[in-house]
């Protein structure tokens, strides 16, 4: 699936179940919600937490949440995420293309 089949595939779901989208306010809450929901996946299975009884353990479930409502805030925000994301990585790219590999921190043991 694309970036543009999945902003697609929001967007139809949204019409067909959701009513309406939640207003951009919302889903920002929402986002900053999923992405600490997800931060806690993480925490508990690479770092020092350990899982309650009956908590949510899947990073990639709380990921695509995350991105489900990326993709709500960019449908409603008339975002094209492909576009977006091609202009990031030439950004990127343009701006890093020598940073990381001279960082030295990247390579040595720590
Ligand atoms: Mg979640």
């Amino acid at each position: 699936m694309t970036l543009e089949e999945a902003q697609a595939t929001v967007d139809k779901w949204i019409k067909e179940y959701g009513v309406r989208y939640f207003s951009e306010l919302t889903n920002m809450a929402c986002l900053t919600e999923e992405v600490g929901e997800l931060a806690r996946v993480i925490s508990r299975k690479y770092g020092d937490q350990s899982f309650k009884a009956g908590e949510s353990q899947d990073p990639a479930d709380e990921m695509a949440d995350v991105l489900w409502v990326l993709l709500c805030l960019a449908n409603q925000t008339g975002v094209n995420l492909t576009e977006a994301f091609e202009r990031n990585m030439e950004k990127k790219t343009r701006r890093d293309a020598t940073r990381h590999k001279n960082n030295p921190k990247l390579t040595s043991n720590h």
